[in-house]
């Protein structure tokens, strides 16, 4: 899986040269690791996203910012869905036995 699960937009390979760029790939833990979420490949909280749109969520919850993104581009919360839900469905930062991305 190449592409953000924020924007939708193709994110570069990990840069472990210490180099980061904006669009480079990042885990993002979808319930925030600082506000109780789990950690790991196996939890069901990662999801992989650009560098750039991993600041922008910050240590927001997924839906708290799913409303900013969805004011940002005039849509309806309740309509807005990320690129990444589409395709993989909505994390929900349970422990679960899959591999989430
Ligand atoms: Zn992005």
């Amino acid at each position: 899986m190449s592409h953000c699960f924020y924007c939708g937009e193709r994110m570069q390979r990990t840069n472990r040269r210490g180099k980061h760029s904006k669009l480079e790939r990042t885990d993002d833990h979808v319930i925030p690791t600082s506000r109780g979420g789990l950690r790991g490949p196996l939890s069901g909280n990662i999801v992989h996203c650009h560098r750039k749109c991993n600041e922008d969520k910050g240590d927001k919850t997924l839906e708290e910012y799913r409303a900013i993104v969805a004011e940002r581009k005039g849509i309806p919360v309740e309509e807005f869905r990320f690129p990444g839900e589409l395709r993989e469905g909505r994390p929900d930062g349970r422990n679960h036995p899959h591999f989430v991305g």
